[in-house]
């Protein structure tokens, strides 16, 4: 995925601050040191990888576990599911 949620203080229109889930690109995310993390659409534990060397492989988020219900993993059955650990899901992103 090329999109994370990660857990940070966010300013709100009246002008004060909250830590909130916020959908970011995955090349802010890395910049940020020990991100709390989690996939925007299935709310499921992701990790950030890396590049490839020769740049095949763009950076991007991966599932932990697999969840066939999500359409930002690379095996979507189609039916949209939360993951089977989600975190915090309750709480809704705030977009970009
Ligand atoms: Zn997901």
């Amino acid at each position: 995925m090329q999109i994370v949620d990660v857990k940070q203080f966010v300013s709100t229109a009246d002008g004060s601050r909250r830590y909130a889930w916020k959908t970011i690109p995955i090349g802010e995310a890395l910049k940020i040191a020990e991100p709390r993390l989690r996939c925007p659409e299935c709310k499921g534990i992701i990790a950030l990888r890396r590049r490839s060397e020769d740049g095949a492989v763009p950076n991007r988020g991966e599932h932990r576990a697999k969840n066939r219900g999500c359409s930002l993993g690379d095996c979507f059955d189609g039916v949209k599911r939360l993951a089977a650990n989600p975190i915090e899901p309750d709480e809704d992103s705030i977009g970009e």
